[in-house]
């Protein structure tokens, strides 16, 4: 007994995911879930009465007496079954259309949250899960689960009862014939049942397969450029086809597991039907049934195919959906790293520059330590400039005061509050990040700016627009701020994307900026135009600044220099000492011209 009741519970266990699902994406949809069972009610009830009218009209028609269905004439019962067989039609159309409108809203809404989900995951995740692989579980996993909601729970519940009433009815008949035809259903049932095991695996190995490939292909044609000038297109191809194949073997079996599903179930239909007729047959030659019940038995038989196929349809759904459901549930399952604290600190005022502060930080990516003991300040409105070779970690140093990952080790400061206390919005609308990569989207030039934030007056982005030199770039777009940008910036030189990121940082108002330098040369006009933002910037000491600096040019204008190697601070002091120090580094930099230095890999 206990044994069995803890069997019970661990089955209960196991649905409950699929019971999760269900309520959370149904339960907004009750009334129109109700109106679907209704439809479908009255379905099956049409569909029974269907058999019963022709049995009438055979058996009154060879003269059985008392055949008549409710003493209507034959003219009668031809008009009544017309017309019942359209009704019949008509409601099982519009029951269609209902499951399928409460499927697409109930997979939308999960679409949107695991859009959403993947969108608040932290770059750690990113990193590791191309954006082809994300479209394959918000999209290909939730397109598979379409089935199950539209159909799951009514359907199979409708086709059970429509099963059922047939065996009623067959047994009422005759009790010969209606245990033929439960003993039947049973078999069939319970050896599909026990397919569904071997198939859930397949239909798994079938979306992973998938997964890859088109994770695959999105990142290949994303790099079409590096790929084609690199000639690594016959490298790309092979693995294509690698790819290609394993997806190929993989739905090949899955097919295969669901065929042999669909094909028990036809086999073991027409063992039912035979036998329902063989049954039929004798008891008409002893006398036991009239021709018409005969036909009855027929019709009975060949209208149970209808469920048990659709009950074989809806377990491969629920297999597809099992697969699908379990890589959903891993999805979600993953948190984000950097949570919001469940009690956030006031945040700092938005309005004035605010003091940064490192204190004794460490982080690593993975193993090693990229940064260790870091500890820095900068007061408001004051500029640090960060320097280093390529991979001492400045941008990193950025990421982190963006909180794109936590510290390990130590802490940072926003006016004396450690950033993991604050609100990610609050922390993010007061520090802003020009990068050495601009990301732009396909998004009209105004939402690039503003990013879609409609508070912003149009004539307050041309200002600033014009204010960091790009005027007569903006006068030369046919549409103004409703001109579409290309995805990644193309059409636009690194310059103006650079100058556009600066321009989101002065529409956003954000009082700590990081100013990560590109790395490559810009033409003259560009970097001057650039130089102008960066003045722009520290105008008025209204913001503090930590420039990452590639020119001297740009050093010039820090209050502190931090000169970072492997990870490390090798030097930090007020800018006007160490330039004054011979035996620094900062001076060695500056006294070589430094600038290929500043570079140097
Ligand atoms: P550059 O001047 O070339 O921009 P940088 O000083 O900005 O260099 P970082 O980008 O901070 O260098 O990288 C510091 C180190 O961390 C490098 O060794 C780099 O390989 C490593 N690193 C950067 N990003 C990641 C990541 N996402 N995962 C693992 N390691 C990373
Ligand atoms: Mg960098």
């Amino acid at each position: 007994m206990r044994s069995f009741l803890s069997r019970v519970v661990s089955r209960m266990n196991a649905l409950k995911p699929y019971i999760d699902l269900l309520s959370t994406y149904l339960r907004p949809q009750r009334s129109r879930m109700l109106a679907l069972a209704a439809l479908l009610i009255a379905t099956i009830g049409l569909q029974l009465l269907i058999p019963q009218i022709l049995r009438s009209f055979i058996d009154s028609a060879i003269g059985v007496t008392g055949a008549h269905l409710f003493g209507l004439s034959l003219t009668t019962l031809a008009v009544v079954f017309i017309g019942v067989a359209l009704l019949q039609q008509l409601t099982s159309v519009t029951a269609t259309y209902v499951s399928e409108n409460v499927a697409w809203t109930a997979t939308n809404r999960l679409r949107a949250d695991l859009a959403e989900h993947c969108l608040n995951l932290d770059m750690p995740f990113h990193n590791t899960h191309t954006p082809g692989d994300m479209i394959e579980r918000v999209d290909g996993d939730v397109s598979a689960l379409a089935n199950f909601f539209s159909q799951f729970v009514i359907k199979l519940g409708a086709n059970a009862v429509l099963l059922l009433a047939v065996v009623l009815l067959m047994l009422r008949e005759d009790v010969r014939v209606g245990g033929v035809l439960l003993a039947f259903v049973i078999v069939a049932i319970a050896g599909l049942v026990s397919l569904r095991k071997i198939t859930v695996p397949l239909w798994r190995a079938e979306r992973d397969a998938f997964s890859d490939y088109w994770g695959f292909v999105e990142e290949r044609i994303s790099g079409t450029e590096d790929i084609r000038s690199l000639g690594a297109e016959r490298y790309t191809l092979h693995r294509f086809d690698t790819l290609y194949h394993r997806a190929f073997r993989a739905v090949m079996r899955a097919s295969f597991g669901g065929n042999a599903a669909i094909n028990t179930a036809f086999l073991l239909f027409a063992f039912g039907v035979a036998a329902s007729l063989a049954a039929g047959a004798y008891l008409l030659t002893q006398g036991a049934l009239s021709l018409g019940a005969v036909y009855l038995v027929f019709h009975y038989a060949n209208l149970m195919q209808q469920p048990i196929n659709e009950i074989t349809r809806e377990l491969e759904g629920v297999q597809q959906a099992a697969a699908s459901i379990g890589r959903i549930r891993e999805l979600t399952a993953i948190k984000p790293l950097v949570k919001e604290a469940p009690q956030s600190a006031p945040a700092p005022g938005a309005n004035k520059a605010l003091a940064v502060q490192f204190d004794d930080v460490s982080f690593s990516y993975g193993e090693t330590l990229t940064l260790s003991g870091i500890t820095l300040t900068v007061a408001p409105g004051q500029v640090l400039g960060l320097l280093g070779r390529t991979g001492s970690g400045k941008s990193t140093m950025a990421r982190l005061l963006f909180r794109l990952y936590d510290v390990t080790g130590g802490a940072i400061r926003l006016d004396g509050v450690d950033i993991r206390q604050l609100k990610l919005d609050d922390l993010r609308s007061r520090v802003g990040m020009v990068t050495q990569e601009v990301q732009l989207f396909h998004a009209t030039l105004r939402d690039n700016l503003t990013f879609f934030d409609r508070t912003i007056p149009d004539a307050r982005i041309v200002q600033v627009i014009d204010e960091l030199g790009l005027r007569s770039w903006f006068d030369a777009q046919t549409h103004g701020l409703d001109t579409e940008l290309q995805a990644g910036g193309s059409g636009l030189s690194a310059g103006e994307a650079q100058l556009l990121a600066f321009a989101r940082v002065f529409l956003r108002n954000q009082r700590v900026v990081v100013l990560d330098e590109a790395t490559s040369r810009l033409d003259l006009a560009s970097e001057r135009l650039i130089e102008r933002a960066v003045d722009r910037l520290l105008a008025g000491h209204e913001r503090t600044l930590i420039i990452i600096a590639h020119r001297l040019s740009t050093v010039q204008r820090a209050d502190a220099i931090m000169i970072l190697e492997d990870g490390r601070s090798a030097e930090h002091g007020p800018r006007a000492a160490l330039a004054a120090n011979p035996a620094s580094r900062f001076a060695q930099l500056l006294r070589t011209g430094a600038h290929s230095e500043l570079l140097a890999s």
